[in-house]
């Protein structure tokens, strides 16, 4: 399945993928077009609209997770991450991929509360659980029906300049939608019963994009013969530790996860501010910014590597079933549910980490990034589409890669 796929044509890559996720001529047909929306679905999402912006739409391959195969739609414009994936996942294929978890889908609302006597005020809200629960259920039918919607209320104090606050937050089990605007909405219809029986007064009534209750988990074993040996293994696990231990390096090895777990995220449809935004602060849970991933040997002197992080990610809801592409990237990714995305999508963020450690750990990642960024710098530089690769590949043989050497040779 998908052997060499980067070195078929665009119309093979097609053809493999519609035949894998068994596209319909229509979607087929979405895939070849511009990017999936036109002016008008523009319009409607946001405001002041004036046109659309096309990225990148690639397929990583390899993937296998929890035992089933994957073709990745990844949407990116960085040059290497898409190749990194797939060269990732091909490794972990040998040990059997990737094995993730993500157990629970519930998200956190806030009702702030100021003007009342937080003591007091906690063991009232908790002996009205119940009403404050059965109130915010009454605000979707949907989750309602299917036995989910909101499942707890709890309090708690915090301290600021101003003096202390208290927070209610409501626990929301969402399903399989990122649940942004149903815990906004429960929150908001909750907010008056909690400011009666408190006395308080409620301020902001918001998600909390800190989705510390969405955690996926996983794991991927990566061969030391494939990866280029025992001592490739513990440099590997040297850089590891070294962003583990620093933030400098920290905050550059999170971005390298985050190269394909937004990329992942953006041809689903996702709100990847959230999801960036979590990540981040997860990565800080422990007082100090840190390493999403752990890198570790097994007794066979293979590499393991283990993420986990906060994934708020829905297969309803949103621009998902609105955005044409992210729906036919959805088809061929086959998911069933925003959990199974959720675990598509950290796995891609732990083949990146392992792909850019390891360029980091021997080789350097000049040598391939810049192989792919000499085509950019040709095309900043005026080549046309026929002369990008002779051009690339002359800056590249030449090992001078810049802007103006390319318009010598756009040029020559
Ligand atoms: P939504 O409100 O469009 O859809 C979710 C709804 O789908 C649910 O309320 C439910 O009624 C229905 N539904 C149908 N089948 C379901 C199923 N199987 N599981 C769960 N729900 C099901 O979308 P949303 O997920 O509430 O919000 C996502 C959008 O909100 C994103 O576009 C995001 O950018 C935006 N948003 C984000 C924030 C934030 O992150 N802070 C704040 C506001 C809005």
């Amino acid at each position: 399945m998908a052997s060499k796929f980067f070195e078929k044509s665009r119309k093979e890559r097609i053809d493999e993928v519609s035949k894998f996720a068994n596209l319909t001529p229509e979607e087929r047909q979405i895939l070849e077009g511009a990017g999936g929306i036109g002016f008008d679905q523009a319009d409607k999402m946001v405001e002041n609209a004036i046109g659309t912006f096309s990225f990148p739409l690639g397929i990583a391959t390899n993937f296998v997770i929890n035992n089933k195969e994957y073709l990745v739609p990844m949407v990116i414009e960085e040059p290497s991450v898409i190749a990194a994936a797939s060269k990732a996942a091909k490794i972990a294929k040998i040990h059997g991929g990737f094995r993730m978890q993500n157990e629970e889908s519930y998200s956190i609302g806030q009702i702030q509360i100021i003007n009342v006597n937080i003591k007091e005020a906690i063991p009232k809200i908790l002996s009205h659980t119940k009403e404050i629960l059965d109130l915010a259920n009454t605000k979707s039918n949907t989750l309602s029906k299917m036995g989910k919607g909101a499942k707890q209320v709890s309090c708690k104090e915090i301290t600021t300049p101003s003096g202390p606050m208290l927070i209610v937050e409501l626990l929301i089990d969402v399903g399989d939608a990122m649940g942004a605007n149903v815990t906004n909405t429960m929150c908001e219809g909750v907010a008056p019963l909690v400011e009666q029986i408190t006395g308080g007064k409620a301020l902001l009534r918001i998600l909390s994009n800190y989705s510390t209750r969405r955690l996926v988990s996983g794991t991927a074993t990566f061969d030391k013969e494939e990866l280029g040996g025992e001592q490739t293994v513990d440099n590997i696990i040297l850089a590891y530790q070294f962003a583990d231990n620093d933030e400098y390096r920290a905050v550059t090895h999170n971005k390298g996860i985050m190269n394909g777990i937004i990329a992942a995220a953006n041809a689903t449809g996702q709100d990847t501010r959230a999801i960036e935004a979590a990540a981040h602060a997860y990565a800080a849970k422990s007082g100090k910014y840190r390493s999403l991933t752990q890198w570790n040997k097994d007794k066979d002197g293979n590499l393991v590597g283990k993420i986990e992080l906060p994934m708020s990610v829905g297969v309803v809801g949103g621009i998902i079933n609105v955005h044409p592409m992210a729906k036919v990237c959805a088809k061929i990714l086959q998911i069933k549910s925003a959990s199974e995305l959720a675990c598509v999508i950290a796995a891609v963020g732990l083949a990146q980490n392992f792909s850019a450690i390891r360029a980091l750990a021997s080789e350097g990642i000049q040598k391939g990034h810049m192989k792919l960024h000499a085509r950019n710098i040709a095309a900043a530089a005026g080549a046309t589409p026929d002369q990008i690769d002779a051009i690339a590949a002359k800056m590249v043989q030449e090992g001078k890669i810049s802007i103006n050497r390319a318009r010598e040779l756009v040029g020559s």
